[in-house]
């Protein structure tokens, strides 16, 4: 299609993980939207390669958890060299055991070119779009619409447009929104995707600096293909040199191997690692989401969660005021919601990154909620351990699984040991008796998973569902 003078409802700028995440949630909610892509194709690299607990609870939602779990593996154990042997392991992350609650509970990898390929399929799946090769340049708002013009000199009117293009987001910059944020590391860094030999696939492989001279340089077989990615730290001031030479030269300075072990690179880039978030994720009718509103260091490996998680968040809320009747008031909470959240994620990432905070239950973000949020009421006398505002568990109830029960665009009344009362059919309910992590009472679960409602009768429960337009 082309979008000249087309109206649209959601225009999404930006074909990253937070893009195609929202348009693979926009899209199975029957919302009229189309992702805008300023390169000709995806993003070919590596870079955000570790998938949290929590977003394979997410991608199980939006039905790419087996296309994600065929693609990758779980992480190597790092094996530490010095002057060419191997002088110990380190285990990268605490470890954790599934539990019914939480089934997902390492982080999982798979190259980042490979999930957005997944989340490109899953759209063109349910009838989405992507228009590559165009870039926005322009946006303007007024009470009805933005007009988002494009570098090709054509523009789209849309009802709402969600910023998800990037860390340098132009769409940011053009709205005056702010950034504040600090440098987390004046060093800087060389992440590559490459072919080589002499390194064994079962290990991620650490050398440690040398000296003043170099940095460290970490070279981690990257799952599901033949690649491995590089990541090298620089002294302050280094241009870094991206060429195969240049690459070569850091593996043999840093390594025991030989130049030529590295035989082609797929793919470089070098960055600072940043800490910063946009001053507001939200002006009138457009929505910062993802690096566009949040950059961290990849050293907690949160920045593609959070930003999926960021698309999560809006998708249904967005589907809610366009399709199923909510007042657009809702949209307020995206910001309420999200932005504290990315707010502690910034903290996080530069703790990993300055080795004060291993990577373990914090990073695998299954403890975060919205306890505090406008849209959570608890009401029971005596809450369990699960409470308004956490993220729904999963678990068996009757013979159900929670999460079969909760997968796709609706909200589920889970119902423990209390009558259940008359909901709207699109409500989806599960009902059972004694289950260990809700304790008894009734939980309406969001779209999202979270429980927005937790009480022991069912007063105020159609009150609350008309809150989103649910009668
Ligand atoms: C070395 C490294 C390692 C990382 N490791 C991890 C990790 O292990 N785990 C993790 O969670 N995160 C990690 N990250 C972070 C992760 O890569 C990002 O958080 C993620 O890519 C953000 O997704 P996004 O869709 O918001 O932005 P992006 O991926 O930047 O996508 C933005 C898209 O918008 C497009 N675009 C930009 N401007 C325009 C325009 N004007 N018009 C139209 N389109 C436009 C771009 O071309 C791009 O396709 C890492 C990052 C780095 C650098």
């Amino acid at each position: 299609m082309s979008p000249t003078n087309t109206d649209i409802d959601v225009l999404i700028v930006g074909a990253g993980p937070t893009g195609l995440a929202l348009g693979v949630d926009l899209a199975r909610r029957g919302v009229d939207a189309l992702v805008v892509e300023r390169t000709e194709g995806l993003f070919p690299g590596s870079r955000g390669k570790g998938i949290q607990p929590r977003t394979m609870e997410v991608f199980d939602d939006l039905g790419v958890l087996d296309a994600i779990r065929a693609a990758g593996g779980g992480y190597p154990v790092g094996m530490i060299w010095q002057d060419g042997k191997q002088v110990g392991e380190h285990q990268m992350f605490d470890p954790a055991e599934a539990t019914e609650d939480s089934p997902y509970t390492e982080p999982w990898m798979v190259p980042q070119w490979r999930t957005q390929e997944i989340l490109f399929a899953r759209l063109t799946e349910l009838g989405g779009k992507v228009a590559f090769g165009r870039e926005v340049v322009g946006i303007t708002q007024d009470e009805d619409g933005v007009t988002v013009g494009f570098a090709a000199g054509e523009s789209v009117r849309a009802r709402y447009v969600v910023a998800a293009d990037g860390g340098r987001s132009a769409v940011r910059r053009g709205l005056g929104i702010g950034m504040t944020g600090v440098t987390v590391d004046p060093h800087p860094m060389l992440v590559a995707d490459v072919r080589l030999t002499g390194l064994d696939r079962d290990h991620w492989h650490v050398f440690p600096p040398h000296g003043e001279t170099d940095g460290f340089m970490a070279i981690c077989p990257l799952a599901g293909t033949r690649d491995f990615q590089i990541a090298a730290q620089f002294p302050e001031g280094t241009a870094v040199d991206l060429s195969l030479d240049g690459i070569r030269k850091v593996v043999a300075a840093r390594s025991h191997l030989d130049a030529d072990a590295v035989t082609e690179v797929r793919w470089a880039s070098d960055f600072r690692p940043r800490a910063a978030l946009a001053d507001r994720f939200r002006d009138g009718r457009v929505f910062l989401a993802g690096d566009a509103a949040h950059v961290h260091s990849p050293a907690g490996g949160q920045g593609l969660n959070t930003s999926v998680q960021d698309a999560y968040n809006l998708g249904w809320k967005l589907g809610a005021v366009l399709t199923g009747g909510a007042p657009t008031t809702l949209l307020d909470t995206y910001e309420e919601e999200r932005r504290p959240i990315a707010a502690d994620m910034l903290g996080l990432s530069t703790s990993v990154h300055r080795g004060e905070t291993r990577r373990g239950e914090a990073t695998r973000q299954l403890g975060l909620g919205y306890r505090e949020s406008s849209l959570t009421e608890e009401t029971r006398t005596a809450p369990g351990q699960v409470r308004a505002g956490d993220r729904a568990p999963d678990g068996t109830l009757g013979e159900v699984r929670l999460f079969d029960a909760f997968r796709g665009p609706h909200w589920t009344l889970v119902a423990v040991e209390v009558e259940v009362p008359e909901v709207p059919e699109t409500v989806g309910v599960v009902r059972g008796r004694a289950q260990e992590s809700y304790g008894s009472g009734l939980f309406l679960v969001r779209p999202d998973g979270y429980v927005g409602w937790a009480a022991d009768r069912a007063t105020g429960l159609m009150g609350y569902l008309g809150r989103f337009g649910l009668r």
